[in-house]
């Protein structure tokens, strides 16, 4: 038997599955369901940053229009499955996907990454959000390190005695918001040897971090405790339960498609 009829009717039968994205490991999603003609997926962005990588697999950008706006979109793409493979601290996105199917009956797995844990020699400081981060950095001046994004760094600008050197993934539109400010464009991932060096170049003694998880971002927490700095660690916001995976290969598994290990790169 040929096997193009059987390919023809596999496409006409492909899952369709929306990626809620904007994480290295929807990223890797992405990668791998390309490969698999049984899946047709598309994976969506915030919009956070200018330039996203671009998929192997359809995209697009910008939100949806709240609970409603998502709940119209998967009825209308007609979208079997969804995964939300956001970033830990899009709590709102992760919450309207939660609510969007289950009134459009859609089955949703989160794909999260375990948060980071302190081990010995760490000198975390957690706090529960962004403001309680900048209070907590204290009355006394410090030079501090903020790789927390640019929608949060007005919280800190009631907080003027300190020196703040801030990352960011894309150059900024409008003048920080901070009186004493340096800043460094770039994107992760980063190693250890250029956190060290930026570090001290700067003379940080305190960083504040989302507790993100994952790889990507978390040399500057080693070098932290290599370099006994204090973090301040903002705690993961609160998203109501559903069904969450670690990795990738879970997600495939959910999904039906395991792939093959050549497909998966490893
Ligand atoms: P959010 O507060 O959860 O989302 C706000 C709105 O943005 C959502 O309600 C949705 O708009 C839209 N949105 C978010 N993720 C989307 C996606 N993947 N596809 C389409 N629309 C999406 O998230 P956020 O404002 O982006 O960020 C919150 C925190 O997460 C910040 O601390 C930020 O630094 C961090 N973060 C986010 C991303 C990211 O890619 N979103 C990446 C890194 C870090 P509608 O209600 O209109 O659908």
């Amino acid at each position: 038997m040929s096997s193009l009829p059987a390919m023809t009717s596999s496409l006409a039968t492909r899952l369709r599955v929306l990626i809620l994205g904007g994480t290295a490991e929807a990223n890797r999603l992405a990668q791998v369901v390309a490969k698999d003609p049984r899946i047709y997926a598309v994976l969506s962005y915030a919009g956070r940053t200018e330039n996203p990588a671009k998929p192997p697999i359809a995209w697009r950008v910008g939100g949806f229009g709240g609970i409603d706006g998502l709940k119209h979109y998967l009825m209308a793409e007609n979208i079997a499955r969804v995964v939300d493979a956001t970033h830990p601290f899009a709590a709102q996105m992760s919450s309207h996907a939660i609510a969007a199917c289950a009134a459009a009956n859609v089955p949703l797995l989160a794909l999260e990454r375990p948060p980071w844990q302190a081990v010995a020699g760490d000198r975390w400081i957690e706090v529960d959000d962004i403001g309680a981060a900048a209070a907590a950095l204290g009355a006394a001046p410090r030079r501090v390190f903020l790789g927390i994004g640019r929608q949060h760094l007005a919280a800190f600008a009631p907080h003027p005695q300190h020196a703040y050197l801030v990352r960011l993934v894309d150059p900024p539109r409008a003048p920080l918001p901070l009186r004493d400010a340096e800043m460094v464009v770039a994107r992760g991932p980063f190693d250890r040897a250029g956190e060290r060096a930026m570090l001290t170049k700067f003379c940080a003694d305190m960083i504040v971090a989302k507790n993100a998880g994952g790889n990507q971002v978390s040399a500057k927490i080693d070098v932290a405790r290599e370099l006994a700095l204090p973090v301040i660690m903002i705690r993961r916001p609160f998203v109501p339960a559903r069904q969450k995976v670690e990795t990738v290969d879970e997600v495939l598994h959910w999904l039906g498609h395991d792939a093959a290990p050549a497909e998966r790169g490893v």
